[in-house]
């Protein structure tokens, strides 16, 4: 008999043959996760993850597990031999724990038999254990509808035996639908956007804009303090910090004042582009939302969409403010980003932005300064961090 871990897996079970390669993403990034905790051994077996390690260890070892995108439920275990003695020895165990735990007063047995050459069947397994249970513990009671805890049984290679289902994060394994280039500024916003694309599967690098020393260093701080939050739950992130100062005093001395916002939002959209080609990143991502500012208007959001190739997700398009705060909150993002440090926005904010920007008006103003030149210089002027 041995304490383990079990997680199941989520979406990734319908993908037919791409399973494999699924799984072992996923089993990457459970070792990824779990690695400064330590660990004895991940193996899979018959669809689902088994972690052994500690059992000290556990509570952390599933705090992280929650992280992980891809997991359904997450639950510890004994694993023991496919013998009906050792199963009973293991399900009264199981009871037990569980009665010192929440003393549940009513129960039932659920069993699940990957090894279908095992006897006997699922339902007269259940039974059996259900009497074994009756038999020797006082006071418990079966509820087929509505117990107050289940006894699960998994057949196996081995048998494991678990009462709790933890909610894991669900999604898709990282690194399974390709990458993006997250548009990272110290709002609430972008934070979230890059967890729900993660979630989906979605590898992330970052990419910020500051206007130092016009901003201050602090802001910056708090930039890879975001990205070190999101790192909980995707790893080590790489993150681009880019000066975009020049650009600004340029737009500022030489284009009408009320384009400000959008035309720099558009030099953000090329040098995201731009960095994301060069490291075969296919998609860029942003916090953006319907209507919640002047740029976001859909005569804005075209505009600034008009200078890049690559797909643009904005997975927070149709969302309220309520709901982005709610996540931010749930993925501990929130606090550091109202932290009151300026943005590189504000910094030439106009008093009264173009709410309804055309292209033809914005491509006019562009003309008079160098586009292509400012986008290189912010480049080459570029600081890259890795976020542990
Ligand atoms: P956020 O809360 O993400 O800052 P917001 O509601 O403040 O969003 P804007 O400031 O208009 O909206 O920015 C829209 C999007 O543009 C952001 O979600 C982000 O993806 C990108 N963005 C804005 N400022 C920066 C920046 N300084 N660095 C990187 N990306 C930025
Ligand atoms: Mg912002």
């Amino acid at each position: 008999m041995k304490k383990v871990i079990s997680v199941s897996l989520g979406e990734i079970v319908l993908k037919g043959r791409n399973r494999v390669h699924f799984e072992n993403k996923l089993v990457h990034q459970i070792k990824r996760a779990i690695s400064d905790i330590g660990y004895e051994k991940v193996y899979k077996e018959q669809g689902k993850v088994y972690i052994e390690g500690e059992e000290s260890d556990f509570e952390d070892l599933i705090n992280r597990l929650e992280k992980v995108f891809g997991l359904v439920y997450i639950s510890p275990c004994i694993r023991t031999d496919k013998n009906i003695d050792s199963i009973e020895k293991a399900v009264l165990k199981a009871i037990e724990e569980k009665i010192n735990k929440d003393s549940p007063k009513t129960f039932k047995v659920e069993t699940n038999r990957a090894d279908k050459t095992f006897k006997p069947e699922s339902p007269k397994l259940s039974s059996d254990m259900g009497a074994v249970v009756l038999r020797n513990i006082d006071g418990l009671k079966v509820d087929v509808h509505n117990p107050e805890t289940y006894i699960y049984i998994d057949i196996k290679e081995s048998a494991y035996i678990y009462t709790d289902r933890i909610e894991g994060a669900r999604g898709m394994p990282l690194g399974t639908n390709g990458k993006g280039m997250l548009l990272l500024s110290g709002g609430i916003d972008s934070p979230v956007a890059g967890y729900l694309m993660a979630r989906r599967g979605v590898g992330i690098t970052a990419v910020h804009y500051h206007s130092y020393p016009f901003t201050n260093e602090r802001a910056e701080a708090k930039v890879k303090d975001l990205a070190k939050i999101l790192s909980r739950y995707i790893g080590d992130i790489k993150m681009y910090s880019v000066n975009i100062l020049e650009i600004q005093k340029e737009i500022n001395k030489n284009c009408p004042a009320p384009e400000m916002t959008i035309l720099s939002r558009r030099f953000m959209m090329r040098i995201a582009e731009k960095i994301a080609k060069d490291n075969n990143i296919q998609s860029l991502i942003t916090g953006e939302n319907l209507g919640q500012v002047a740029s976001q208007t859909m005569e804005g959001i075209t505009v600034t969409n008009d200078v890049v190739t690559l797909p643009v997700f904005r997975p927070l398009i149709g969302f309220d403010k309520i709901n982005i705060i709610e996540i931010a909150r749930n993925i501990e993002t929130y606090e550091t980003s109202i932290l009151p440090f300026e943005d590189c926005c504000t910094v030439f904010l106009p008093s009264n932005p173009v709410i309804k920007p055309r292209i033809k008006d914005i491509e006019k103003s562009e003309e008079l300064i160098d586009v292509e030149g400012l986008v290189e210089r912010a480049i080459e002027n570029m600081e890259v961090y890795h976020i542990k």
